[in-house]
């Protein structure tokens, strides 16, 4: 396998569906890194001047930690996106730690140079502004699921979302890893996860959560993850197969009503 970046540019959705023009505008800049579980790309407070992109099955968590140690989940990255600096110009201090949650292939961009890129082609400035919109609509769903929903259904929200962006009913998750997303206690995820099982929903084995049933888990879950999905489907023309992992994006064309120029008319 090469290990050149240029050879992992089609193993990022956002990546894959830019043109060739705007992807000679990055090309030359894209820097190869393979990062491992338990990694951190940034922390809360430290300058973010670089764009990650995650490639092919790695996964990127945005989390929020409290004074107390307790983390959840904000934001769970694929393939489908990016992090850091991508809502705003980058060179801000981060809110979120990223947190990588499965290890993989990483393209890296400074931000500065997107900021470039994006003023010299519309076509790149509208699907980075459509990939913002998504992103922020997940972390939209994921305050209002977190304040709403109980946890057996976040769970499965969670489960769904990671099974999107890696393929596999097999989902690398320890239980450790599950409780920091969810914001709980080992122990009580343990006892969900039991439950979940008994259900015929999941497999539990050792650092691992195998998906048996997604249709059934689609409707035992909250609403959370259709929404975010539906969203994606509108805005980043996000496809996805039966099992729910996304192919491909093909954003529409059209100025988004989030487009910067257009921001009055937005939230
Ligand atoms: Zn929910």
């Amino acid at each position: 396998m090469s290990s050149s970046p240029e050879s992992f540019i089609e193993g990022n959705l956002l990546l894959k569906a830019m043109s060739a023009s705007d992807r000679g505008l990055l090309a030359p800049y894209f820097e190869l890194m393979v990062v491992r579980r338990g990694e951190t790309l940034f922390t809360v407070g430290s300058n973010v001047s670089l764009i990650s992109f995650p490639c092919e099955q790695t996964v990127i968590t945005l989390i929020v930690s409290m004074r107390d140690g307790r983390t959840a989940e904000t934001a769970t990255i694929g393939r489908e996106g990016a992090v850091g600096g991508v809502v705003s110009h980058g060179s801000l201090p981060a809110f979120s730690t990223a947190l990588v949650q499965i290890g993989g292939p990483v393209l890296r961009l400074d931000a500065a140079k997107l900021q470039d890129a994006k003023q010299r082609s519309t076509t790149l400035r509208n699907l980075f502004t459509r990939y913002g919109d998504c992103l922020l609509g997940q972390v939209l769903q994921s305050v209002a699921c977190n304040a709403l929903h109980p946890i057996e259904e976040r769970c499965l929200r969670w489960l769904l979302t990671l099974q999107d962006r890696i393929g596999t009913e097999e989902l690398p998750v320890t239980h450790e890893l599950l409780a920091n997303m969810l914001g709980v206690q080992r122990t009580y995820l343990t006892r969900i996860l039991r439950t979940l099982q008994l259900q015929g929903l999941i497999e539990v084995g050792r650092g691992r959560i195998t998906i048996l049933n997604r249709a059934e888990i689609q409707q035992a879950a909250c609403e959370c993850h259709g929404a975010v999905v539906r969203h994606f489907e509108t805005v980043l023309g996000a496809v996805y197969d039966a099992d729910g992992r996304m192919l491909f994006v093909d954003p529409p064309t059209q100025p988004s009503p989030a487009d910067p120029a257009r921001s009055a008319e937005t939230v």
